[in-house]
């Protein structure tokens, strides 16, 4: 734990001198170095409201762009510039070690999540262990509580951000044998060289808080943990409103448990 707070300390340093190198880095050049070329300065940028709840449109966004077919499934998908231009790093070093990251899931504004709590609100879509939130579970906390197992409220998303990648399965078994085993383990021992930091770690290893261990989930650190402590400052529970079921997100304490309920691995300052 020590180690990884002093490699994150060691990215932090390598943000600040920004403009260096941008070479791009092997796999093996990066672990030798153990530091990474991140331009990102942290909490340069002031980010509003209205963006850390997804309230815009990434397509029409000055910072987001189409993230290129080779690197995605079919679907158009966007993602912040900046962390697609690390993105691209890490996928090279990855290719080179016979991994290959697809990315499954980016950006998601507060609309198209929206769609995917409602949908599972009102039993559209069947959640994961094939419960009908709205048949099998009448009362509105209990079951805003077992859709957050796995999805975010409208507005608390991280995939709100750009910030936030899915890969390859949104399956955590498809990780624990094979290519997926083999993905993972090298995600665990290279990501942070990029920048990036699996969000929702098992539950009870370093956060009990939170959604479930999601394999697939990882955050560009350096971008994402800025905005991470603005969420901190700016979004109150009763600010998210605009979905079903949104009036249970005082109750649940959403800010507290979900928005700051990740690793700590994926914030370095606290405060
Ligand atoms: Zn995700």
């Amino acid at each position: 734990m020590i180690i990884r707070y002093l490699i994150i300390i060691t990215i932090t340093i390598s943000a600040c001198n920004a403009q260096k190198s941008s070479s791009i880095l092997t796999s093996k050049d990066a672990v030798s170095t153990k530091t990474n070329t991140l331009a990102i300065p942290l909490d340069s940028v002031d980010y509003s409201v209205d963006y850390i709840m997804g309230k815009f449109d990434p397509s029409t966004h000055p910072e987001f762009m189409i993230i290129p077919p080779k690197y995605r499934d079919e679907d158009i998908r966007y993602i912040r510039k900046d962390v697609m231009r690390e993105f691209i790093k890490m996928y090279d070093a990855a290719a080179k070690d016979g991994v290959q990251l697809i990315i499954k899931s980016a950006t998601r504004n507060f609309d198209n999540q929206k769609r995917i709590w409602e949908n599972k609100w009102t039993g559209k879509t069947i959640l994961e262990d094939g419960t009908n939130a709205a048949k099998d579970i009448p009362d509105n906390l209990t079951r805003a509580k077992k859709i957050l197992e796995y999805s975010s409220m409208p507005s608390t998303s991280r995939h709100h951000w750009g910030t936030d990648l899915d890969f390859n399965s949104f399956n955590n078994k498809w990780f624990e044998t094979g290519e997926g085993l083999k993905l993972y383990q090298w995600m665990q021992s290279h990501a942070y060289i990029f920048g990036f930091c699996q969000t929702y770690t098992q539950m009870g290893s370093d956060r009990n808080t939170g959604y479930f261990e999601e394999k697939w989930h990882w955050t560009y650190m350096p971008v994402s943990e800025g905005i991470t402590r603005q969420a901190r400052l700016k979004i109150k529970n009763d600010m998210i409103q605009g979905f079903l079921g949104a009036e249970t997100a005082v109750a649940i304490d959403v800010v507290q448990n979900y928005i700051l309920g990740i690793s700590p691995k994926c914030i370095s300052k606290q405060n």
